[in-house]
């Protein structure tokens, strides 16, 4: 039973070349060289391959840097710095998933088996099918929680602008706001109190906006209970309150998450919540194809949220994976076209919009005439960009120190639920004083603004900062962009834009569920329009200070400089808004000074976030203080092994003591010194529990041989059971254990002498979770997991 690499002559492993074995290679090679000119122009054209490997290593073992491979802006280090004192309780709170399928003699099996069967197209077929249902089945929540937000607001603004007109009419001298305000006051908190307690007692993990939850779990993290049935109904509904509540918050984070439950729920047909298997989807049952799934329905979430099903692709693919390829890209697509398309009919039956007519759904509104720029407009949108930077960075510091503060000072549960509705308190009270004290009132019919309160103003008129409070958060970026100009005062805006700055920096990290795209693209829409207002104001000759369109590119530089996304965020705004392609071009500037800008200072918010919460998450680049280091700095040793047949007894009790969830499996050992053997293969604590607790002992070989197959091992996925679930072995101590069939036998290993970038991107290309380092004997001279790179 042992394989063959365990039988050949230890040199075997690092062989020198040409001393055996290519001696056919050796006779071909010359007469191709000494080819002469006649045979050269005859010879069938070669392709040979470019060296892309940067060769971190020499022959003598010393780092060779590559300047030129150097990224011109560092990927910072801050990860490794911030995380060094991280404690052991918390190192261990995550574990990783097995993103690398484990090819052992089970998997070829069914391999072989599906090839005989054709099995493989069907496989494939269904894929694609599963990827279309997440874009239904995500889409039709999405319109759920859009058409319930909708008409909830509809109702409490319409209820509290009623409050308003009559309490002013009643009370015409001065007039009064008690009253509107105590309502107004009740209608935020009960929801607020509502979402924040049932995300609180109900499901923490659905606090925030959840992508990055869902960019560490695509990174491979396991982040607990984050694609469960439970987790989206506490986020969906999470996510209804607070914005009927007015929180400075968004859908769309939420969606995204919504989108990944979806798919991961979806794709393995059963769900562990109700204890139903549906006997379907069988063949996917792995972290490696869940993980390409969830990526589609988060896909499909940015699709629904927005409407914009390039953007979402684009989106998922820049923000949230670490992995793709050509075919994934292809299929996600397919999720969140399917996800907008289905969204537009339900929409459009919902609005009463006659017909199948696919108009685009343009969520933040179409601008009626095109976009246009003039050249010399370009610097001032670079300009914007920096600005966005800088007011990006600046908030994502803030957010962070608050968040910070918060975890410190409000350790408990009800304090939490308390100040999320504090918060809502705080803004009510903001938005109310505004309203108060600014006096600003328009003619009516002037715009369209959805519930227009007279107030203090004239007949005919309405008060504009009223107009700008009184709607969801998103309907104000609408007005934001489209509105006529003239429709504000500079001290509205100037005063808005503060205000909603900083409650939205105190917003983000409440325990509710919310996005924070939204809020961002407000405050830059405002401050962008304000712009446009105060150059007007200094140049009254100047034409092309359209206010739309710089609170557009505000709204653009704002968002680069809190999220740091380029291309998906232009997308998505190109798309929501209909603006014409030439249009990009402003976009993308304004986009990528604010990103460059912002990344002088610090991460993006939704990497801070994961750094803040100490997720091990690996970055695309290795850190620049892992340059000229070999695996010797960052390897774990001694090693606990496993041998190929080992005693039952010895594996249970080694699941008992350690809690590492993969061991080397090692051949040629004397006695029970397993950690000098030679590696043939790497085996999952999951899979031991499987082989303990179904008894596939040596000495019961006849009775379990027949039936076992992969399937044996994915019908507990991905709930493995604990140790504690397999009973003490007693009888069966003495039992074989042989892991020839259930270990991966091709694990990756490394050499001691490989270099730590290198080896990084081993690991991180290859999505790997245990990584085995060998000396030249293929011995175990230790492991490396993702703990090692972010810890060590
Ligand atoms: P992950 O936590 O990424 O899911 P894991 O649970 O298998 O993987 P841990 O046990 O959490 O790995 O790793 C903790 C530390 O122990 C790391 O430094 C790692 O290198 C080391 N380690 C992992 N497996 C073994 C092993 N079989 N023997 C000795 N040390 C190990
Ligand atoms: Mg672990």
């Amino acid at each position: 039973t042992s394989p063959e690499s365990t039988e050949e002559p230890s040199t075997s492993y690092c062989q020198p070349i040409g001393e055996t074995g290519n001696s056919q290679q050796k006779e071909d090679v010359p007469s191709l060289l000494t080819m002469d000119a006649e045979h050269e122009s005859e010879a069938p054209p070669t392709f040979e391959s470019i060296d892309y490997d940067a060769g971190h290593i020499s022959a003598n073992g010393i780092a060779n840097r590559n300047e030129n491979s150097e990224p011109i802006f560092h990927v910072r280090s801050r990860t490794a710095a911030s995380l060094a004192g991280v404690s052991q309780q918390e190192q261990t709170q995550y574990e990783s998933l097995d993103y690398d399928v484990c090819e052992n003699k089970l998997f070829q099996d069914e391999q072989l088996s599906r090839l005989r069967d054709r099995f493989s197209l069907r496989t494939h077929i269904i894929r694609w099918i599963i990827f279309i249902l997440i874009g239904i089945i995500t889409a039709v929540i999405a319109c759920t929680i859009d058409i319930v937000i909708e008409e909830l607001s509809e109702l409490k603004y319409n209820f509290l602008k009623s409050s308003v007109d009559d309490n002013v009419t009643v009370n015409k001298s001065g007039g009064d706001l008690a009253l509107p305000y105590l309502w107004w006051l009740l209608l935020s908190a009960v929801p607020v109190a509502i979402g924040a307690g049932m995300v609180t007692y109900i499901e923490p993990i659905t606090a925030g906006s959840g992508i990055p939850q869902v960019k560490s779990y695509l990174n491979g993290v396991k982040i607990p209970r984050i694609v469960r049935v439970k987790t989206l109904a506490v986020k969906s509904i999470g996510v209804i309150t607070s914005v009927v509540g007015g929180l400075a918050g968004g859908k769309e984070g939420p969606m995204i998450h919504a989108g990944a439950v979806v798919a991961a729920g979806i794709s393995q047909g059963k769900s562990t919540t109700f204890v139903k298997d549906f006997h379907i989807f069988k063949a996917f049952r792995d972290d490696h194809e869940k993980r390409d799934f969830v990526l589609g329905g988060a896909a499909a979430g940015v699709s629904a949220a927005f409407g914009a099903p390039i953007g979402g692709m684009l989106f998922s693919l820049e923000e949230a994976a670490s992995f793709w390829n050509q075919n994934l890209i292809w299929r996600t697509l397919i999720a969140s076209i399917i996800s907008s398309f289905t969204l537009n009919i339900v929409l459009s039956a919902y609005h009463g919009v006659s017909g199948l007519t696919f108009t685009g759904l343009f969520n933040l509104g179409k601008f009626d005439h095109p976009l246009t720029f003039e050249y010399f407009e370009l610097p001032l949108f670079m300009l914007l960009g920096v600005m966005g930077g800088l007011m990006g960075a600046a908030w994502n510091f803030l957010n962070t120190q608050i968040n910070k503060f918060r975890s410190r000072f409000v350790p408990w549960r009800a304090g939490k639920v308390c100040e999320a509705v504090l918060v809502a308190i705080l803004g009510v009270t903001l938005a109310c004083a505004m309203i108060y004290y600014i006096n600003d009132c328009r003619p009516l019919g002037n715009d369209p603004t959805i519930h227009p309160v007279q107030l203090f103003c004239e007949d005919n008129e309405y008060n504009a900062v009223a107009a700008l409070w009184f709607q969801t958060p998103e309907a104000t970026v609408r007005a934001l962009f489209h509105d006529p100009p003239g429709s504000h005062k500079i001290l509205t805006l100037a005063v808005f834009t503060i205000v909603y700055y900083l409650l939205s920096c105190s917003t983000f990290g409440l325990n509710v569920s919310l996005g924070v795209f939204i809020p961002t693209a407000l405050v830059g829409a405002a401050w962008g329009r304000l712009v446009a207002m105060l150059l007007f104001y200094m140049f009254p000759e100047a034409q092309f200070l359209h206010p739309g369109k710089y609170a557009l590119i505000g709204a653009a530089a704002n968002l680069g400089g809190v999220l740091r996304m380029t291309i998906s965020l232009s997308v998505i705004l190109m798309e929501t808004t209909g603006v014409e392609t030439s249009f990009f071009f402003p976009l993308i500037i304004a986009l990528i000074s604010a990103k460059w800008v912002g990344d002088y200072f610090n991460d993006g918010i939704y990497d801070t976030v994961i750094e803040v919460n100490h997720v091990p998450m690996l970055p695309w680049e290795p850190l620049p203080q892992y340059k000229g280091l070999t695996a010797q700095a960052i390897l774990s040793k001694p090693v606990v092994c496993i041998k190929l047949r080992d005693r039952a007894h010895y594996i249970y009790e080694v699941l008992h003591k350690c809690n590492h969830n993969g061991f080397p499996v090692v051949d040629d050992v004397e006695g029970d010194r397993r950690s000098e053997g030679r590696v043939c293969g790497i085996i999952l604590r999951s899979q031991l529990i499987v082989i303990l607790l179904k008894s596939l002992y040596v000495e019961n070989q006849r009775f379990w041989q027949q039936e076992t197959t992969i399937q044996t091992f994915r019908d507990v996925y991905p709930r493995y059971p604990s140790i504690q679930s397999v009973k003490p072995l007693d009888r069966k101590f003495n039992y074989t254990v042989d892991l020839s069939m259930f270990m991966n036998p091709s694990p990756v290993r490394v050499n001691t002498y490989d270099s730590v970038p290198r080896i990084f991107n081993i690991f991180r290309a290859l999505g790997l979770r245990h990584l085995l380092v060998i000396n030249n004997e293929n011995r175990i001279e230790g492991i490396i997991t993702r703990r090692d790179f972010i810890y060590k």
